[in-house]
């Protein structure tokens, strides 16, 4: 079942192959793209999907395939090594060395899977034009395995153009002695970095265990993916992040496409690994409007039992009704294990009655929009950012891994739409933080400008707005490849 005219009289539409980084916070703004993509250029597409955690996809996505969507497993004959790979340790996994491996692992049989799909397009009278591969901007091998085999591609980069920003001054930041910090000395890491106002050197920590040069080769990886393809395809809108998407493309010399927020514009393909409770929605239609506080650190981050503490009496102390996540094995032992039943502490139940909810994962983009949510306590992974400035919901940061304290440093310091909380998380610190977020005047200045993003948000969207423009820029593009 194809629309469009692919572009060459006669012939099929063309065919989109995707392929995202399996993690939950790439695997959902590519499915949402894919949307995007049938929607406004007619493509058929062909979704590539790692054989980690979600092998079982197709099965999933009744919905997604009876709309003609194609999947294919990737590396079925190395499930068990990229199994290996899936982030154990939470915070504290060596993500830039995970990447690395995947790529490593990955390469080969998705070089078979893609030959495989070429070969069944080839021949017979109604053959497609050629198709084009998206791929994620982490996924360097993949990229290069389709240079090869002839296959123009597009990269998509899941995370803010502030982010690419910064991760393109790391070998600048490198030469001159910047990176790696020579110490861990807390003064020194406040230092601000003059390349990258208003980052600090903090912000560019990326991970408590990758080494510096696997974080290096891995933003090597990412850069070089984005230079090497037809364009690449943000998650953002203009409003938002004008003068970094300026400087990717005068950086990298590359077209650049923002097309955010995504989750605005697409049907919403189902693309949550985990089953979210839907019952939240209905306990929050009881409570009044802009009063809840929503806690969720998304689908990677830990915290240990201290912290796990602290939150429930910090919530429990603030009075503020909330609605909290906490994810199976979210919670990490002193060991580094994971603890699967998560136990709160005692007298915590009675003394959030009726004001606070926990579920193990929530229908996030609903529980964003719901009126009753007036504060995110998150640790503004790009999609819960994005989610949340385009939603009108301030935010109290909580950063842990990654791009997550690069996009906090923006939330705080240049939209203005939330603040920190830095330091060892205590319960009085986040007391103070909801009671901010929530009840005062602070807070709701925030939410006024968070508003303002909302607003700006959905202009772009619109005719004549830059995100409507570049979706059909680049469906354009993709019919000349
Ligand atoms: N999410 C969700 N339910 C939850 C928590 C998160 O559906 O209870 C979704 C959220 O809407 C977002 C994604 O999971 O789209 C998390 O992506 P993000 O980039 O924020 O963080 P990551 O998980 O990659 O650290």
């Amino acid at each position: 079942a194809s629309s469009g005219d692919g572009g060459a009289g006669g012939r099929r539409s063309r065919r989109v192959l995707m392929f995202p980084l399996p993690f939950q916070g790439h695997i959902t703004p590519m499915l949402q793209l894919a949307d995007v993509l049938r929607s406004h250029g007619g493509f058929d597409v062909t979704i590539f999907q790692s054989a980690v955690n979600d092998a079982d996809r197709p099965a999933r996505h009744p919905a997604a395939a009876a709309a003609g969507y194609r999947f294919v497993t990737v590396g079925a004959g190395v499930a068990a090594a990229l199994a290996e790979t899936v982030p154990s340790k939470g915070t504290n996994s060596d993500f830039a060395g995970i990447i690395l491996r995947m790529n490593e692992l990955l390469r080969a049989p998705f070089e078979d899977s893609l030959r495989e799909v070429l070969a069944e397009d080839a021949g017979g009278d109604d053959t497609p034009a050629p198709p084009c591969l998206v791929v994620d901007s982490t996924l360097r091998g993949m990229q290069e395995v389709a240079s090869r085999l002839g296959v123009p591609t597009l990269s998509l980069r899941t995370g803010g153009a502030a982010c690419l920003v910064a991760y393109m001054a790391v070998p600048e930041l490198s030469d001159k002695g910047v990176l790696p910090p020579p110490s861990r000395d807390p003064l020194q890491l406040d230092m601000p970095l003059t390349e990258l106002p208003p980052l600090r050197l903090r912000d560019m920590l990326f991970s408590a265990t990758s080494t510096h040069a696997t974080m290096a080769a891995c933003f090597e990886c990412i850069i070089e993916s984005i230079r090497c393809s037809s364009g690449v395809i943000f998650n953002t809108f203009d409003d938002l992040e004008s003068s970094e998407l300026q400087k990717i493309a005068g950086g990298l010399s590359v077209a650049v496409y923002a097309i955010g927020p995504l989750h605005k514009i697409s049907a919403g393909l189902e693309s949550s690994l985990l089953t979210q409770d839907r019952s939240c929605l209905e306990w929050l239609d009881n409570l009044e409007a802009e009063s809840v506080l929503y806690v969720s650190f998304g689908s990677l981050a830990s915290m240990d039992a201290d912290e796990l503490l602290e939150t429930a009496w910090g919530l429990a102390n603030s009075r503020v009704p909330f609605l909290w996540v906490i994810r199976p094995n979210s919670v990490v032992q002193g060991s580094g294990s994971q603890q699967e039943q998560v136990s709160l502490p005692d007298g915590f139940e009675e003394a959030t009655r009726g004001r606070g909810m926990v579920v193990s994962w929530a229908p996030q983009q609903d529980v964003l929009r719901h009126r009753a949510v007036g504060g995110f306590w998150t640790h503004n992974g790009w999609n819960s950012t994005l989610e949340s400035i385009c939603d009108g919901v301030p935010m109290m940061c909580r950063p842990q891994f990654a791009d997550q304290m690069i996009n906090a440093r923006y939330v705080e310091e240049v939209w203005k739409v939330g603040f920190q909380l830095e330091g060892k998380l205590e319960r009085g610190v986040i007391q103070a933080a909801a009671t901010k977020l929530l009840r005062m005047e602070e807070g709701r200045e925030m939410r006024r400008r968070a508003k303002h993003f909302k607003d700006r948000a959905a202009v772009s969207t619109e005719n004549g707005g830059s995100t409507k423009a570049a979706i059909s820029m680049l469906v354009d593009l993709i019919k000349s490849l």
